[in-house]
This record gives structure tokens, C-alpha cells and sequence, in this order.
């Protein structure tokens, strides 16, 4: 109870997707981290500028007295060993979005 913990807006990762059928993006939190749930933020329309504008500071919406910051995962580049295995095996437990 804080009160670091209520000003401090924790990073959520987000992904890109577009709603089928649509033309709009949503960033997708796949794991926030206040509620560990899954919130979707919509990022714009397929036909407008750049999705990357929308990403910043939102109200979570598990608990609205609360934000956190949307940003892109770091990628994990395919020509380094060690790190790249370590990076897989957490991803593995992700949810497969992609078809
Ligand atoms: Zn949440």
C-alpha cells in the first residue's frame, strides 16, 4: 500500500493486431501486470499514421486508479546462441497469435 506502488506505472508488453474483418489495430496486453489478465487498447485505424503514437501511458482497466505504460517487447535476433534459447523458452509459454 505505497505510495510508490499506486504512482509508478509498471511497462505492460504489448502486440500488434488488427481485428479481423476490420481496420482497426489493438495493442494487446497479453500479461498485465497488475492482474496478470489480458486488456486490449485500440491503436488506431489500419489507414492512419503510425500505431506506435498510441503506445504510452493508459489506465489499466482492471483497475482504473492505476496505469501502466504500453511498450514493444524487446525482439529477440536469431544470431545469438545462448540468449535466444533462454528468450524461446520464455515466449513458449505465450499464447501462439500468430497463425
Ligand atoms: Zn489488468
Amino acid at each position: 500500500m505505497g505510495k510508490k506502488d499506486r504512482h509508478l506505472p509498471r511497462t505492460a508488453f504489448v502486440t500488434l493486431r488488427d481485428l479481423p474483418g476490420t481496420r482497426v489495430l489493438f495493442w494487446v496486453v497479453d500479461d498485465c501486470p497488475y492482474c496478470g489478465g489480458r486488456h486490449l487498447h485500440v491503436a488506431g485505424n489500419l489507414r492512419t499514421a503510425d500505431p506506435g503514437e498510441s503506445l504510452g501511458e493508459y489506465p489499466a482497466p482492471c483497475d482504473p486508479a492505476r496505469t501502466y505504460d504500453l511498450a514493444i517487447p524487446p525482439r529477440p535476433k536469431k544470431k545469438q546462441g545462448k540468449d535466444v534459447r533462454r528468450r524461446e523458452r520464455r515466449e513458449g509459454k505465450r499464447q501462439d497469435w500468430d497463425e
